[in-house]
């Protein structure tokens, strides 16, 4: 990505340095409204580059959205995948691989799919499909479209189809999300992608759709949506057996792990593991990561939890794993015992068999819908989120070119502003110039993140959709569990007081 100050026209650049040489403020008493813009730009520009850029965000920070006293937390509750286990890229390629052998297999795909190859970095998460239109899309958090982030197949889909598809730039509500308190029948035509492990899903999905389209192949964008995703899932008990026989291939060594469990375990606080995942890949995955005796740090272990189901049930009963004859035991559970493995339940009895609810419990997962949001909303407990791609996101934020960037954009929009009442054509044209700048900052500012749909947080200005509801349903937010060892256990997080748009003006947000 190119700086500010590379961007400069030659024109701009002779004005910028006669202005600073001259200092002859008279001069530009009798211009014209071309030179006068020019000169406002050039003041506003050597303005910005004397301001300090802010400093670098701490990649291993914890963010705050909510104010939380860990004192108060005595219960500390865990998922696994992409919480305590981080996967290596090999994971995707793997899901991906899987998949697509399957939807030739199983679903009877063309043979020529086996050999479309996985594309890393295509997809990010947080997007959504609409299963009528089969597009990939990026929605910010007022249901806007990010123009630019819109794909069929590997295809981008120009601005004007976009708005011809959907007849606005805003997508209603129904639509988007279902709501089936008000209209019964109401299913909305969007699936927002909100966990790691459909970004491979993605991949696959338009894979398939670019090859259908460039072979004139007829599809349905639903099915094809079904099928992908059904094959992604249904191969989740293979790739459990492969990443356990070959950890190391695919888990991302952490040995804060077994520092963290300890230092929780040290002060008497209470620990459990609530995973969707079955007991024998859970414990692969942290025979690697902690050790063999990593049961002893958990209080409470449930797998094959089902979540968010297990969050939201009233009536499922919890039951005890038999680890040795891998199956589950029929006897009613009438406590949680340390040591033994249980299976599904719900989370009233997780409540009710332990005692342990409201704020004195903190859960950490990874997915904002089914890890986050019912234990917040219904339940009261604190939550804290585990966002990997927040490394990549504030490496990329800590790049000098990029605060750079952000900076002039954020200024330049507010001159854009400012002089919109300016209607001479002279003027005008130097506003198109400006907007034309506007527009390729904004693209640089985007394409740094993922070259396809940019940041999972942001859409240009807006947040994103999923970063919306991260920020209600999470109370703090980080990239890593290791991360939570720089802080002590009274910590107090305090959100950040965020500026307004009534309040006073910040450049840089
Ligand atoms: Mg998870």
């Amino acid at each position: 990505m190119s700086s500010i100050y590379t961007l400069l026209s030659a024109n701009v650049q002779r004005i910028l340095t006669h202005y600073k040489s001259t200092k002859c403020y008279n001069y530009y008493r009798n211009l014209s409204s071309r030179d006068f813009l020019n000169d406002v730009y050039c003041r506003t520009k050597l303005k910005c580059k004397s301001k300090k850029l802010p400093q670098d965000v701490n990649p291993r920070g914890v963010f705050a959205c909510n104010e939380l006293d860990l004192s108060e937390v005595q219960v500390y509750g865990f998922d696994y995948d992409y919480t305590l286990a981080h996967y290596k890229p090999s994971l995707e390629h793997l899901l991906y691989k899987l998949g697509r052998d399957m939807l030739v297999e199983k679903y009877k795909y063309p043979a020529e799919i086996s050999k479309l190859e996985y594309k890393p970095h295509f997809a990010v998460r947080g997007l959504h499909y609409d299963i009528e239109k089969g597009l990939l899309l990026k929605l910010d958090s007022f249901l806007q479209i990010q123009f630019g982030a819109v794909y069929r197949g590997l295809t981008p889909v120009s601005t004007e189809e976009v708005l011809k598809l959907y007849k606005n730039r805003i997508i209603p509500i129904a639509y988007v999300e279902d709501d089936t308190r008000v209209h019964k029948e109401n299913r909305s035509k969007m699936v927002h992608l909100a966990d790691l492990f459909s970004v491979p899903e993605m991949g696959l999905l338009c894979n398939v759709a670019e090859h259908f389209i460039r072979n004139h192949i007829d599809y349905h964008p639903e099915i094809l949506f079904l099928d992908v995703k059904n094959s992604v899932q249904s191969c989740h008990p293979i790739m459990h057996k492969i990443v356990a026989q070959n950890l190391e291939e695919y888990i991302r060594p952490n040995t804060d792990l077994k520092k963290y469990f300890k230092l929780l375990q040290e002060n008497d606080k209470k620990l459990f593991l609530v995973t969707n995942s079955p007991y024998h890949f859970v414990n692969a995955g942290m025979e690697m990561l902690v050790g063999h005796d990593w049961r002893e740090y958990f209080d409470v272990v449930i797998v094959n939890a089902n979540k968010p189901k297990f969050f939201t049930e009233v009536s499922r009963p919890i039951r005890v794993f038999d680890k040795n004859a891998n199956t589950h035991i029929w006897e009613k559970v009438t406590s949680l015992e340390k040591g033994t493995i249980y299976y599904e339940g719900t989370v009233k009895q997780l409540q009710d068999l332990t005692g342990w609810s409201g704020h004195q419990v903190l859960y950490f997962g990874d997915h904002p819908y089914s890890d986050l949001a019912d234990v917040t909303l219904e339940h009261g407990w604190r939550t804290g989120a585990i966002i990997n791609e927040l490394t990549h996101e504030i490496n990329t934020l800590n790049t000098r070119t990029f605060k750079e960037n952000a900076n002039w954009l954020q200024m330049l929009t507010q001159l854009i502003e400012d002089h919109q009442g300016y209607k001479d054509p002279e003027a005008l044209e130097v506003i198109s110039e400006w907007m034309d700048e506007r527009d390729m900052l904004r693209n640089a500012t985007k394409g740094v993140f993922n070259k396809q749909f940019g940041s999972v947080f942001r859409t240009y200005h807006n947040p994103t959709y999923f970063s919306r509801r991260l920020f209600r349903f999470a109370d703090i937010y980080t990239s890593n569990i290791r991360n939570l060892l720089n802080y002590s256990l009274t910590h107090t997080f305090y959100p950040r007081r965020g500026v307004m748009p009534h309040e006073y003006g910040s450049y840089f947000v």
